[in-house]
């Protein structure tokens, strides 16, 4: 089986990893804070003390970081993967990242005859764990069907989106459709309990009708029990928000809503809610509207 070296042991990456471990690949794990390898290490991974070590003698890397800046450091920064890959391996990024910085990415493993791909994907925790992402890929198409046996172990559909780049501006897309959906559904369950309506009867209601979402009901049910607990930082969501935001205006292309939502999340990172899940931007609205949503005992 094709030795693996994962880079990146976040919420995210840990899932992940022991997907791969559970499906047999031969693993070795590197982690800017070495302690959250342990559990790795324990189910039968090999740690690595540098991203450079970690990907010397794999066949593919993948690599699930925070943002832009971590990809900097850990992919082109000293002792980074960049300096250790060589020639015949596959580098894929799941990390969300500016469709610029795959590109660059790309640019630079193919100057070293490494293939890559951006690979970022849909889906949280529960998803990560239970190997039911969904993968939106970009990069060259007979890379992609080469890696088909290691994307199907880890999540429930994959999508070959386009060359370099476009499995990046995928996510991107896909997640302007996430931000306003927290919005939408932060605003209705507001505008609800101000009016006196009973959260589950109205969760009730918004989970059986044709405008049902699976968002609206893990998030309404989430935000009715005050469940701010971290699946996807809202830090992270708002890093999403601007990467849309310079795509949109790069592309010269309007998104007012997604700019009200932007500035919702702005809002509630600055008063302190970043470390907690995505949701907590209706925090920012509960305060400005004066009611919180709560199941009534
Ligand atoms: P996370 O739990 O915050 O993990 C981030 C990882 O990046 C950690 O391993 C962290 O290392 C590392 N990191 C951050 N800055 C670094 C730096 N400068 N140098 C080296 N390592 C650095 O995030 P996550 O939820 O797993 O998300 C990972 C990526 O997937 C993000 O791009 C996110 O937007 C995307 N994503 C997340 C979800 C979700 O629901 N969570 C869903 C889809 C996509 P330390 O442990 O040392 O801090």
């Amino acid at each position: 089986m094709n030795k693996i070296a994962f880079l990146g042991l976040g919420i995210m990456g840990h899932n992940i990893c022991m997907n791969l471990l559970k499906a047999g690949y031969p693993l070795t794990v590197w982690n800017r804070s070495s302690k959250r390898a342990a559990p790795l290490v324990k189910a039968g991974a090999q740690k690595a003390a540098t991203p450079k070590e970690a990907v010397a003698d794999a066949d593919i890397v993948m690599v699930m970081l925070s943002d832009d800046a971590a990809v900097e450091e850990v992919v082109f920064g000293p002792d980074g993967v960049l300096e250790g890959v060589k020639k015949g391996q596959v580098v894929m990024d799941l990390t969300t990242v500016s469709p610029k910085t795959s590109l660059r990415e790309a640019k630079a493993f193919h100057a070293c005859g490494v293939e890559f791909l951006d690979a970022p994907v849909f889906g949280s925790r529960g998803e990560s764990r239970d190997a039911g992402l969904w993968i939106v890929v970009g990069g060259k198409k007979k890379v992609f069907d080469k890696l088909a046996p290691v994307f199907q172990t880890i999540s429930a559909t994959q999508h070959y989106m386009g060359p370099n780049g476009k499995g990046s501006m995928m996510k991107l897309v896909g997640n302007l459709l996430v931000a306003m959906q927290l919005e939408a559904i932060g605003e209705a369950m507001i505008l609800a309990t101000k009016a006196g309506l009973d959260a589950k009867d109205v969760l009730g209601v918004v989970n059986v009708t044709d405008f049902k979402s699976p968002i609206f009901a893990g998030v309404g049910d989430a935000l009715a029990r005050r469940d701010f607990s971290p699946n996807f930082y809202l830090k992270l969501m708002l890093k999403d928000a601007n990467l849309i935001a310079q795509l949109a205006e790069e592309l010269n292309v309007p998104i007012p809503a997604a700019a009200v939502v932007r500035e919702t999340i702005k809002g509630a990172v600055n008063k302190g809610y970043g470390d907690q899940n995505a949701s907590a931007l209706i925090r920012n609205l509960e305060e400005q509207a004066g009611v919180q949503v709560k199941y009534q005992d």
